[in-house]
């Protein structure tokens, strides 16, 4: 996998695909830049090699063309400050004045083209809407690792017209390492924790790391699809009827390939889906009519802390339980405190996806771990074995 350090972008310019997706507030003033921080020591490597850099993002979903609230010029001075390099802006990014701007682009400068979404060949993938994008530089990067699962324009296309002249940027190429760690030879034991509030988003996960995984712990609202399917009393707590075979089949595979599935044995119940809500602790299979699961309780919490400190390689995905709430964050900051003791005893810790990632900051645990993913859809389809078509596209 070829990254921008294996190569010299002296008088290059280079199209970056970075995912500037920051959120901003009602004045249009950014409230997180770490996206944009994350991707200046690609920018850097160009810069000091002596080429230009044309970055390309998008920014929320914009429906009906330009709109304001999604323009990239809100972030411009941004990306200034925290490269330290002049930054222009092109209102369009495509058409002659992006050309101009581009062709006259120096050394050590950068161009920020206008959100890429503006246009909706960008998302369908539109070989033309590529071609004229990849007109504007010598170059090739991809630095998105969270579009890196989409097959639009400036993430999977474009990249065919850069025979030779493309490669990866650190954060893609960081993400990519970081969950081959995992999927290629894990130090073992192996425990993959899986969370969150569906089963039909975690099917294929839960699948594919049965043929890699030592441990598979599920927890989180996904649980009690499991408990009603061999036959508990779930009460009022999330259920996926539908999903009930499907959850039968995946502990039946569980057992033919000899893989240790832990389901929860108790919660943290509820009478209402509140932080005042009335609380109780109930064994899975015993839980009252009026009461929902919003945790995992003490006894499935400490068996599956005790097997997570025991491994040496872990993978988490998706929260416990209703960790925003106070009263149902318990299980949750537990596991995590467990994920952060594999890493500071020299085992691997990689904690994938949006609300895990949110869940590990809130404990402020995120330094304790090896490695938190930006990319929430991209990893997660990593995981589920499919071939990323942002990273096909450059490896091509
Ligand atoms: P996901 O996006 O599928 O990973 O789900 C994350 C969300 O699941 C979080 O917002 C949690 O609050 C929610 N969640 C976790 N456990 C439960 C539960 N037992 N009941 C309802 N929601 C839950």
């Amino acid at each position: 996998m070829q990254t921008v350090n294996d190569f010299n972008f002296k008088d290059e310019k280079v199209l970056v695909r970075v995912d500037f997706n920051v959120p901003l507030d009602a004045d249009f003033a950014i409230t997180d830049d770490s996206r944009i921080a994350a991707a200046v020591p690609t920018l850097k490597k160009i810069l000091s090699d002596g080429g230009s850099c044309i970055l390309m993002s998008h920014l929320g979903r914009p429906k009906e063309g330009p709109t304001n609230k999604y323009s990239l010029k809100h972030i411009v001075d941004r990306v200034a400050l925290l490269t330290g390099a002049k930054v222009l802006f092109a209102d369009d990014c495509i058409g002659q004045d992006a050309i101009n701007i581009a062709a006259s682009l120096n050394p050590g400068e950068i161009l920020l083209l206008e959100n890429l979404r503006f246009y909706k060949e960008e998302e369908k993938g539109d070989l033309a809407f590529a071609e004229k994008l990849s007109k504007l530089g010598t170059f090739y990067v991809n630095d998105a690792f969270g579009t890196a699962h989409r097959a639009h324009a400036s993430t999977a296309v474009m990249a065919q017209f850069f025979n030779g002249k493309k490669c990866f940027g650190f954060v893609m190429a960081n993400e990519i390492a970081n969950a081959r760690k995992v999927l290629d030879q894990p130090a073992r034991p192996f425990t993959a924790i899986v969370g969150g509030a569906k089963v039909s988003d975690k099917l294929l996960i839960i699948e594919n790391l049965m043929g890699i995984a030592d441990n598979i712990i599920i927890g989180g609202g996904m649980a009690y699809t499991f408990a009603k399917a061999i036959g508990g009393n779930i009460g009022k707590s999330l259920c996926e009827d539908e999903r009930m075979p499907l959850a039968l089949q995946l502990i039946e595979m569980a057992k033919s390939k000899g893989v240790n599935l832990l389901l929860p044995e108790d919660s943290v119940v509820a009478d209402n889906f509140a932080n005042d809500a009335h609380t109780a602790i109930a064994l899975n299979n015993e839980i009252a009519d009026n009461y929902m699961g919003l945790d995992i309780g003490p006894k499935a919490s400490a068996l599956f802390c005790d097997t997570i400190r025991q491994s040496k390689t872990v993978l988490w995905n998706g929260p416990m339980g209703v960790f925003e709430m106070s009263s149902f964050e318990a299980g949750t900051k537990a596991v995590a405190q467990a994920v952060a003791d594999v890493a500071q005893n020299g085992g691997f810790s990689l904690i994938g996806g949006g609300d895990s990632a949110a869940a590990i900051h809130k404990f402020n645990l995120a330094n304790q771990v090896s490695y938190v993913s930006t990319g929430g859809g991209a990893l997660l389809e990593y995981f589920e074995g499919k071939e990323l078509p942002g990273v096909k596209a450059v490896l091509n």
